[in-house]
């Protein structure tokens, strides 16, 4: 990892109100909440991973494109000798 990229998340200070938006009218949440938990705990969002400081429930981020699927062999006929 970049030092620099360090120094940058040490400066980010995460305070209540960094968690809503307001758009218009409505109150947007920004991070994802814990499933397990219940709507009102959010997840921390790390570079790699989302993660819940309660219960410790992750979420991996994936980076890059998903694998394309292998084509599933078919199998061999068997032949009578
Ligand atoms: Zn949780």
């Amino acid at each position: 990892m970049n030092i620099n990229k360090i120094n940058l998340y040490i400066k980010i200070k995460m305070t209540s109100s960094n968690y809503y938006k307001i758009e218009g009218n409505k109150l947007v949440r920004t991070h994802r909440t814990c499933p397990k938990c219940g709507p009102s705990f959010f997840l921390a969002n790390h570079y790699d991973r989302w993660s819940c400081g309660k219960c410790g429930y992750t979420v991996f981020k994936r980076k890059g494109a998903p694998k394309a699927k292998t084509a599933r062999r078919t199998p061999r006929k068997r032949q009578k000798a």
